[in-house]
């Protein structure tokens, strides 16, 4: 089994004083947060004309980097894939014509501010804007940073009314911002009341506190949110640099409690485009009982251009990974669609060709073989009851058509119907 290393803190002198009691302390690392230069400067070598890329920068974005994530940083190199998602680069600054505030419509998708309902049957509930760490390739760089504050209670009223009027919702999302930066109090408080609607299934919870602050994982975090099973806590890991000893006993301690752990990476220029970075990465997650769920393609958010990859790196990535390695390992491929379209999986084409009867398929290896259909193809249904419960059919979609609910789904505006 691989050795995991303890982040050697007391190497940078800005930390060398620090008790291991204060190193352990998740409210210590947010009250010493990096969040200017000359505190930058005792961490790592910063040039001249990079101090004045900075300086422009924080005019216009925060920074803030947990002593702990600052400490996985090389101390040298520019290109260090930690460094790169921590501290602010000029490209910050550049806005090209494909970017948007809101390319996922998380806004034009919220029925009540801070929930987005996207899909049928489960919602994203955004209750805080603050984060320990303000990821340079953030997403909702729109919001977290910018206000840096929790959810007002009058406005989680309106989410929770929401919810409880909306049976469909079976599965909440806890994200934000970060919502681990509550305190276990105030946090127990939230999940208390999503587990007490009763149509609610699951709860998720998004957080990169493994990753940027694993001391955030307290034994008393995981005993109260165990209390609330079933719950499923997604984090975001993105290079195997970021896997450490610390991060490694968070995770644990997640798992033991009962928390199914997932990992959504995004996809990020010169941090982690490369197969066998990735395929790295899925390996050492396995390792600390993290399985790969996504790997996102880097949204149209503002000022985020400099770390977009193309699309078929993404590709590019599960083609070296689906075959070559263990299935578990192998995360889905999305585009988070512009325009609130939602998640899209890409994968390399594994169907050939086809004809009625066979369908020309390849393996990993590129073997090219076939599958022989059965004669009698049309399922014998009608034998249970399951599809008389409303909850189970579609309401919308290709699915929608499949099931014979609709022929056929247009555009509303085409143009040759006002002829
Ligand atoms: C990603 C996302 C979800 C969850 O999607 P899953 O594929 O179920 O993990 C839900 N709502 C919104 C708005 C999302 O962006
Ligand atoms: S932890 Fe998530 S929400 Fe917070 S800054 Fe990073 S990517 Fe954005």
């Amino acid at each position: 089994m691989k050795k995991y290393s303890k982040v050697k803190y007391s190497d940078i002198p800005l930390f060398k004083n620090i008790s291991e009691e204060d190193w352990k302390d998740w409210k210590w690392h947010l009250r010493n947060a990096i969040r200017d230069i000359p505190t930058l400067k005792k961490i790592i070598e910063v040039d001249k004309d990079e101090e004045k890329e900075l300086e422009k920068c924080l005019q216009k974005f925060d920074m803030s980097i947990t002593p702990y994530y600052a400490a996985l940083m090389d101390k040298k190199y520019k290109r260090c894939p930690v460094r790169l998602q921590a501290v602010p680069r000029i490209q910050e600054l550049e806005i090209s014509e494909n970017d948007y505030i809101d390319p996922l419509h998380e806004v034009a998708d919220s029925p009540v501010f801070g929930l987005t309902h996207r899909y049928p049957d489960r919602v994203l509930f955004l209750v805080t804007h603050m984060c320990s760490m303000y990821c340079r390739h953030c997403t909702r760089r729109r919001v977290v940073g910018d206000l840096d504050e929790h959810l007002s209670e009058q406005h989680l009223n309106k989410c929770f009314e929401y919810i409880q009027n909306h049976e469909e919702i079976r599965d909440v999302l806890i994200s934000g911002g970060d919502p681990l930066t509550f305190g276990d109090d105030h946090l127990e408080q939230l999940i208390k009341r999503v587990r007490g609607i009763e149509h609610v299934e699951i709860i998720r919870i998004g957080s990169r506190m493994p990753v940027v602050l694993p001391q955030r994982i307290t034994d008393s975090l995981v005993d109260m949110l165990k209390k609330y099973h079933p719950i499923y806590l997604n984090t975001h890991f993105n290079h195997p640099m970021e896997i450490t000893y610390e991060s490694k006993v968070a995770c644990e301690k997640l798992a033991d409690a009962g928390m199914s752990m997932g990992n959504q990476s995004v996809l990020l220029k010169d941090v982690n485009d490369c197969p066998f970075i990735m395929k790295k990465l899925v390996h050492e997650l396995l390792m600390i009982r993290v399985k790969p769920y996504y790997i996102y393609q880097c949204d149209l958010s503002m000022g985020i251009g400099h770390f977009r990859t193309s699309i078929v790196k993404g590709m590019e990535i599960i083609e070296n990974l689906r075959g070559h390695t263990t299935g578990m390992a192998v995360p889905t491929f999305v585009v988070d669609a512009p325009g609130g379209g939602g998640k899209i999986p890409i994968m390399p084409n594994y169907i050939l060709s086809q004809s009625d009867r066979r369908l020309a398929i390849r393996n990993y290896e590129g073997i090219i073989t076939t599958y022989t259909q059965p004669k009698d193809v049309i399922s014998d249904c009608g034998q249970c009851h399951i599809c008389d419960d409303e909850r189970y059919k579609p309401l919308d979609g290709v699915a929608k058509l499949l099931c014979g609910e609709r022929l056929y789904l247009k555009p509303e505006n085409l143009k040759r119907r006002k002829k």
